[in-house]
Formats: structure tokens, C-alpha cells, sequence
């Protein structure tokens, strides 16, 4: 080993010793005959120093720059009093140097690795991103990282659980998103797909036996890219046999709060159950930021008669939802305030932001500050009595299609929350349970909420005779108001099986032809069984306080599905395409414009 130990690591256990460090330069700084190189490895910053008492040393330091590498072997001392630094493992000591080595040069870097490392462009940094992760920042996230998913296969290794890799080129999973698609060589027209979940291969494991299943996985969706969406990613995915929902709950709440208490010293209570039902009535969202303890109450059932018709619209309709949602104290909020909150409604396609500001409720109305009041006068006081209002409260109303309510409320209840600094604690995980099994599309279809192999309630007849109505045994982990896991109970007989694709409008051939493999492993003696898959990359994210997944993946992609570094996805040559046997249908814009 070149090294004998890491520059980050170095402390006053190392004092009056001889060390060899490797490294680059973080910064360099020439005090009039004295040099200082700050030295970095992934473990942090040493300060070196080199006095002209060793005169190749001295040269060799004064021509590094930074990002050269350097092998130095010097003498750790204790720094001179006044001059120690608190925010460094290694404040306390310095290195004089005694040797240097350049092991490598560097171009100057196409932006500052240092402490000036500020309003570099995403572009930039993922295009230089091996420069970018030298940074101690990306550095320590990615150590987090790793220590993390080490600690995941240390949990399910204790609790019998199987390490088996799935296939990447495979047929198409549903998880409601796009394939990528791989075109096949030897069976030109024909494509892989690579997976959106392991989900079948993981049943499948499960009829073959294996019981406890685990996987750190890559998986692909080709959608639209949001701040925590990448086209790959990476799950933990589980399955298991002969366990119930609340025993699949109970593991991995258990690898949650080990995860908590290792990295973080966090430590969590049992985590607090809510069905689907009660999270969107409460909080309009079925990943409810419990760190905010607002409430939405409906209303609708006192608007019916009123003369205003944008409450009396969406109270009568069946898909409406009228929704309030009381501040408490927030009476002093500005117009402004207010405008921007109207503003950030809108956003989610409500059409306004009706308030009411309760200044004094011994006057009745006229203690009342609102647009609205005079509109629904016969009615106010009942309404502000439902909602809990107090004197200095202003209660917000979302009155449209329940979609639009529950966004633009659902988004409003933890903005405000955050803005108004209403959080009662740093982290609230808990479980959302009892899913329904479907949604309706636009054009009036049914689609699974989760994907079409969740067990549903109820019995087959019940799935043939009101589909709309079953709910699922699935079952989402949410933290602060990210779902960071999700699962169910699977189907495991095939007339359920073929119920629930029945009730999807999948036909016995699109079924037979997707999915036989499936539905044959069903007929051999499936067990009982379920799972659930973390997004490993949005727990990271969460965990070290990242504000995007990029921050904690090596090498994703941008928000447009590319990467900067490698340049792909790029154009392929005319012969590969022949191999494959396919012809583009048109000149890709690069090449047509040089014909
Ligand atoms: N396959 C599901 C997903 O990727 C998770 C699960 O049901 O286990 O979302």
C-alpha cells in the first residue's frame, strides 16, 4: 500500500508520528517561505506543511496545483495554539512534510472543488462529475449511502433472507409507467424490456420456495422526470411466503428504525397506521407530512342550499369535495400573503382561495373578515363551529372535483404548515393501509392503484360483481410526506388472478400472451405471499438531507433522461442498426442536417 493512512482520518492518536499520505490538492497557500497544502481523500482534509528546511519538498509543493495528486510523507505535529480547527477531524495536528511525490498533474478544473464551489451549473457538475464527487459533500453521501445499503443486507442476511438476482432483459412489468425497450439481434422485431420492478420474478421466486427473497435492484420506467424521479433507480425489493401484511409491516418498519437509529441516532416509536380513506379525508393526500398537525374538515353537506355557486356547485356534485382548512393564530396573514397562497393553489388547478379571518366570534358575522361571508351568511357560524375556529384563526376553503381539492388543499396544508414553522417534529413515518384496488381513468377505465398482482379484499364474486369498490391489502410507508416503500399481499390463485385482470378490461389473450408464465406458476402450487420495495435513492435523499435523488446517486441523469458525462443516449452507427433490423423512420437532426 502507497499510503499509510487517509488524510481525513488523521488525529492526535497520530502525534510525533511518521505517515504516508495519498491525495489531492485542495487548496494550496503560500505564507512567504512557508507553504500549506490542505490535502484531501475521501475521508477528508489534512493541513500540510512545507518549510524551505527541506528544499525538494519545498519545490515539488510549490509547483503542485490544485487537483494534483501527491503522495507526502511527513511528521504529524500539534497545530501552533490559535491556529487549530474545530470543524476538521484533523484541526487539532498538522503534517510537516518531509518527502513529496507528484503522482499525477491536473488541468485546472473546470470549476472550484473548494469552499467557492457555488452556483455551478447541475449540467456542469454531472458533466465533470468525477470532479463533482470529490467534493467531501458528494464524498460523505456517498459513503452514507453505502453504509446504508450494507446495513440493509446485514438486516435481512439475520432474518433469512435470500439474495437472488433477477434478469434485466426481460418482458415488460406493469408499474404503470413506460418501458425502455432493447431491440433483440437474433429476433430482429422483437424487443426486451428491461424491468420496472423484479414484481413477477419475485413471485415467482416465491412458488419456487424460497420464502424470504431481497434484492438491491435496478429498475427502469420510462416517465416524465420530477426532482425524485430518475429513469433508473434503485429499490430494496422484498418478498416473502406465509407472512401477513402485518408481519411484512413489522419487518421492514424494523429495518427503518435500525436504518434511523445507526446512521442517524434517530430514534422512532411504532410507526402509526392510517387507512387510505382517513389520510385523504384528514389530509387530502395518501402520503400524508404528519409533521404538520393541520386537518382539512369537509364541508360540503352545509353548502347545498347556499346561493353561492362555487360552493354550491361542487357540494351537489358527486365528485366534488368541499374542504376547509383552519390555521390556528394565522388571522394576521397579509393580503399579499394570501395572494401568494391563491397563486400557489392555482398551480394544481384550483380556480381561488376563499377565506374567512376570524378577528372576533362574540360579534357573530360582523366579528368576521372574508370576501365570502356575505354569501353564506345563514350558514357561517355553523360552518366556523365544525372547523374548531378561534378568535386570530383565518380558515381556507377548496371547493371543485375532489382531484383538484385534493392537490391544490393537500399541498396548501403542508405549505403553510412549513411556512408558518407549525412542524412538531423532524421526522413522522407511519403507514397508509387499506388502498382501493383501483382508480378510474379519464376515459372512464379502471386502473390498479398499485399493479395488477395486489391481493384485493373480498372474495372473487365480490371482485366480479363491484370491482370499483374493493380495496387492496396493500400497504405504503411515507416519511414527512415522501412514500419511500410500497407493497401488498399478492394474488396467489388463478381465478383471482384472472377476476381482477377481468375487472382491468385485460382479455384472456392479452393475459395468456403477457402473462403466462404467471398464471401457469399459479396453477403449481403457489403460496400465499407478499412484499413491498423501498426507493432506496428517496431514503437516501431523506436520510442525509439531499434536495434532490441526483445528489445521491454516483452518475444519474438529467430531468431530460440524459447524461451529461457520457453523452447518452446517443445515435448508433448504420451497421448496428442493420444487425438489428431496424431503419430509423427519420434522419436523427444531426445527421440529417450534414446530407
Ligand atoms: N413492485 C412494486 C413497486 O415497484 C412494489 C411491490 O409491490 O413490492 O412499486
Amino acid at each position: 500500500m502507497m499510503r499509510t493512512h487517509y488524510c481525513g482520518s488523521l488525529t492526535e492518536a497520530q502525534l510525533d508520528q511518521t505517515v504516508t499520505l495519498c491525495g489531492w490538492v485542495h487548496r494550496r497557500r503560500d505564507h512567504g517561505g512557508v507553504i500549506f497544502l490542505d490535502m484531501r481523500d475521501r475521508e477528508g482534509l489534512v493541513q500540510v506543511v512545507i518549510d524551505p528546511d527541506t528544499p525538494e519538498a519545498f519545490a515539488t509543493a510549490d509547483r503542485a496545483r490544485s487537483e494534483y495528486v501527491l503522495k507526502i510523507k511527513g511528521y504529524v505535529r500539534k497545530r501552533y495554539a490559535g491556529t487549530e480547527n474545530a470543524n476538521m477531524v484533523s484541526g487539532q495536528i498538522e503534517v510537516l512534510a518531509k518527502e513529496i511525490e507528484t503522482l499525477a498533474v491536473s488541468e485546472t478544473p473546470p470549476f472550484p472543488l473548494n469552499d467557492e464551489f457555488s452556483n455551478v451549473s447541475e449540467e456542469n457538475r454531472l458533466k465533470y462529475r468525477f470532479l463533482d464527487m470529490r467534493r467531501p459533500e458528494m464524498q460523505e453521501r456517498m459513503v452514507f449511502r453505502s453504509k446504508v445499503t450494507s446495513l440493509i443486507r446485514n438486516y435481512m442476511d439475520r432474518n433469512g433472507f435470500l439474495d437472488v438476482e433477477t434478469p434485466i432483459l426481460t418482458r415488460a412489468t406493469p408499474e404503470g409507467a413506460r418501458d425502455y425497450l432493447v431491440p433483440s439481434r437474433t429476433q430482429p422485431g422483437s424487443f426486451f424490456a428491461l424491468p420496472q420492478s423484479p414484481q413477477l420474478f419475485k413471485q415467482l421466486l416465491m412458488v419456487a420456495g424460497f420464502d424470504r427473497y431481497y434484492q438491491i435492484a435496478k429498475c427502469f420506467r420510462d416517465e416524465d422526470l420530477r426532482a425524485d424521479r430518475q429513469p433508473e433507480f434503485t429499490q430494496i425489493d422484498v418478498e416473502t411466503s406465509f407472512m401477513s401484511d402485518e408481519d411484512i409491516m413489522q419487518m421492514m418498519e424494523g429495518l427503518t428504525v435500525e436504518l434511523f437509529d445507526t446512521m442517524l441516532n434517530v430514534k422512532f416509536d411504532k410507526f402509526p397506521r392510517m387507512t387510505y380513506a382517513d389520510a385523504m379525508r384528514d389530509y387530502a393526500s395518501d402520503k400524508p407530512d404528519l409533521r404538520i398537525p393541520l386537518k382539512l374538515v369537509d364541508v360540503a353537506d352545509l353548502m347545498q342550499e347556499v346561493e353561492f355557486k362555487v360552493f354550491a356547485g361542487p357540494a351537489k356534485d358527486p365528485k366534488g369535495r368541499i374542504a376547509a382548512l383552519r390555521v390556528p393564530g394565522a388571522g394576521e396573514l397579509s393580503r399579499g400573503q394570501i395572494d401568494e397562497y391563491t397563486k400557489f393553489v392555482g398551480i394544481y388547478g384550483a380556480k381561488g382561495l376563499a377565506y374567512i379571518k376570524v378577528n372576533d366570534l362574540s360579534q357573530g358575522v360582523a366579528g368576521l373578515q372574508s370576501p365570502i361571508v356575505k354569501f353564506i351568511e345563514p350558514i357561517v357560524l355553523q360552518l366556523l363551529e365544525r372547523v374548531g375556529a378561534e378568535n386570530g384563526d383565518i380558515v381556507f376553503f377548496g371547493a371543485d372535483k375532489a382531484k383538484v381539492v385534493n392537490d391544490a388543499m393537500g399541498a396548501l396544508r403542508v405549505k403553510i404548515g412549513h411556512d408558518l414553522k407549525l412542524a412538531t417534529c423532524e421526522w413522522a413515518p407511519m403507514w397508509v393501509v387499506d388502498f382501493p384496488m383501483f382508480e378510474e381513468t379519464d376515459d372512464g377505465k379502471w386502473t390498479s392503484v398499485h399493479h395488477p398482482f395486489t391481493l384485493p379484499k373480498g372474495s372473487v364474486e365480490d371482485m366480479k360483481t363491484n370491482p370499483g369498490q374493493a380495496l387492496s391489502v396493500a400497504y405504503d410507508m411515507v416519511l414527512n410526506g415522501t412514500e419511500i416503500g410500497g407493497g401488498s399481499l399478492r394474488i396467489y390463485t388463478l381465478d383471482m388472478q384472472k377476476a381482477v385482470f377481468e375487472a382491468l378490461g385485460i382479455s384472456d389473450e392479452e393475459a395468456e400472451d403477457k402473462f403466462s408464465f404467471l398464471l401457469d406458476a399459479l396453477k403449481y402450487g403457489a403460496p400465499p405471499h407478499g412484499g413491498l420495495a423501498f426507493g432506496l435513492d428517496r431514503l437516501v435523499m431523506l436520510m442525509t438531507g439531499a434536495n434532490s435523488i441526483r445528489e445521491v446517486i454516483a452518475f444519474p441523469k438529467t430531468k431530460t433522461a440524459e447524461c451529461p458525462l457520457t453523452q447518452a443516449p446517443a445515435p448508433v452507427d448504420a451497421n448496428q442498426l442493420r444487425d438489428l433490423g431496424i431503419r430509423l423512420r427519420e434522419k436523427p437532426k444531426a445527421e440529417a442536417g450534414q446530407a
